[in-house]
């Protein structure tokens, strides 16, 4: 008997498949390909083969694309917004904020790249290279990868492809597999603005997706768990190809006796709860001064029960959405459970909410301990943990007591005292009298201390990491011998000598 063309559909393997979900709902929204590892070197070839020609492009051709990004990012916002919520489960007013990221960043790396990777001359007093000239400059990597986290489906994905792309580089982006729809959006924006078949393409998929890329591209930036990062930075070791790393963090807030407390609040109840706590840079626990401890958490608590939580539908209509990853709920959750069995009371919330969603009640916590796991472990939800300190030292050893160093926010009335204090956290970014609002200013590098990671995004830094670094040295008028040269001689070494003991030979302040 010889098998129907249908019998033989049945048998052949169906493609892997990944279900996208509105966490808001629960309903599956798309379904998109699980990418194998020979799928992964397809795109990463195809990438290899466009990149030179992208190159060649040069910043201001390069910066052509980005612009027309930049105009697709505002023809286009409420689309990507509601893509981003779907996927998410983000407010629309916070998924909005993401767009008008891409608007400020494709604006930012098309004036900025080329300043950045500019040839830099340099001069320098050694001897030994008098009259030469010494030049820095930067050729793109090649290929790069972006791995990117599901809490921030445009800023930490894209965001970090539009740097790549201004250097010269053929980008692959593996989004994560719980919100790739954002990523895929971004394709479709790329194929009408034009760029070039094959510059940018996105691997959907699982880890091992991820894994997949990382074993081909030239430069990596990865955001997402310390532990998968960790992973992630061991493999690029071996490989011995850059990485960067924006991992989790346990930012810590410290309120002074002298702040102003009412703003301190609703900037503190911004940065804990937007995106429902699920940021990298949101405040994970405060520390407050004695005097004005019972004030701030009324100013809290009034603003937590005040809080709307729900589907969004429009802007205003909900402050906390959905949690995105199911497993985040029951993180949330433990934390909070063990909290308050151990004592502390949780003065808001405390319980995922009934109903359809992974929706989860704004919680405060106080009375708590700086041993217990929400004060210590990435909660990345919609908690605030507050505990009251006797000084701004006792603040400033609770707060560097962590394996984070991400972002940390001061808050005084005494500017040069939050400047002194900001000097003594172990922290990549401290934002005195706000919180957050350093990752719009695309000039400041954001990057992590410790656990939190490596290398930085925006800034110089932020796009140099996707460059190979080339000095260069050149001699015009060169004797024909260096003073140095071979054969070596006694007269030679003696006026090297003299000439660095002129140079060199009175050094100041060796006393003490
Ligand atoms: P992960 O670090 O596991 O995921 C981040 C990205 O890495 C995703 O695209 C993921 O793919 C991918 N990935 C997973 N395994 C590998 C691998 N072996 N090689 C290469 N890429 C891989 O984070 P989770 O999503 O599991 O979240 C865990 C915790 O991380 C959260 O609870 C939160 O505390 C923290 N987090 C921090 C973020 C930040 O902004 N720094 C963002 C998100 C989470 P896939 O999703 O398909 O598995």
């Amino acid at each position: 008997m010889t098998a129907t063309t249908s019998d033989k559909a049945a048998k052949a393997p169906k493609p892997a498949v990944i279900q996208v979900e509105n966490p808001s709902t629960g309903e599956i929204i798309q379904e998109v390909p699980d990418l194998t590892e020979a799928q992964v070197t397809e795109l990463v070839e195809r990438a290899r083969a466009a990149q030179p020609d992208w190159a060649a492009l040069g910043f201001d051709g390069r910066a052509r694309y980005l612009k027309r990004m930049q105009k697709w990012f505002l023809d286009n916002t409420e689309r990507l917004t509601r893509q981003i919520h779907e996927e998410n489960g983000k407010s629309i007013d916070e998924a909005t904020i993401e767009v008008m990221y891409g608007v400020l960043a494709s604006s930012f790396w098309a004036k900025h790249a080329g300043k950045y990777l500019a040839d830099e001359k340099v001069s320098s007093r050694s001897p030994f290279v008098l009259g030469r000239k010494l030049v820095i400059r930067y050729e793109p990597l090649g290929v790069v990868g972006v791995i990117g986290p599901w809490n921030n489906p445009l800023l930490n994905n894209f965001g970090d492809v539009i740097p790549a792309l201004a250097a010269g580089n053929a980008v692959v982006l593996k989004p994560s597999e719980v919100t790739p729809l954002t990523s895929l959006l971004m394709a479709e924006m790329c194929l009408a603005v034009g760029l070039p078949e094959g510059v940018f393409a996105v691997a959907t998929g699982s880890g091992a997706t991820g894994a997949a890329l990382v074993e081909q591209v030239d430069g990596l930036m990865f955001t997402g768990s310390t532990r998968t990062g960790k992973k992630v930075a061991a493999r690029c070791g071996e490989r011995l190809i850059p990485v960067s790393l924006e991992l989790g963090g346990k930012d810590p807030v410290i309120v002074l006796a002298d702040a102003d407390l009412e703003r301190a609040a609703n900037v503190t109840l911004f940065s804990a709860m937007h995106n429902s706590g699920q940021t990298c840079t949101s405040s994970e626990r405060v520390y407050v001064e004695a005097p004005v401890y019972d004030e701030f958490v009324t100013l809290m608590t009034d603003r937590f029960k005040a809080l709307r939580v729900g589907e969004s539908t429009g802007f205003g209509t909900s402050d906390s959405g959905s949690l995105t990853f199911p497993p985040q709920l029951d993180i949330v959750s433990r934390h909070v459970d063990e909290a308050v069995k151990d004592g502390a009371t949780a003065v808001t919330g405390g319980r995922v909410k009934a109903g359809a969603g992974r929706f989860f009640e704004p919680t405060l916590l106080t009375g708590v301990t700086q041993d217990m796991a929400c004060m210590r472990e990435e909660t990345f939800g919609p908690t605030l943990p507050i505990m009251k300190v006797a000084d701004a030292d006792e603040a400033v050893r609770l707060a560097n007591d962590t394996a984070y160093g991400l972002q940390a926010a001061v808050w005084t009335k005494d500017t040069s005292k939050g400047e002194q204090l900001a000097r003594r956290l172990q922290a990549g970014t401290v934002t005195i009298n706000d919180a957050l609002a350093n990752y719009f200013a695309l000039e400041l590098p954001m990057g992590g201390w410790k656990d939190s990671g490596l290398g930085a995004r925006h800034g110089k830094d932020g796009i140099r990491k996707f460059a190979n670094r080339q000095s260069v040295l050149v001699t015009r008028f060169g004797m024909k011998n260096e003073l140095h040269g071979m054969p070596f001689k006694a007269k030679n070494f003696n006026a090297l000598q003299k000439l660095v003991g002129t140079l060199y030979g009175h050094p100041r302040d060796t006393k003490g």
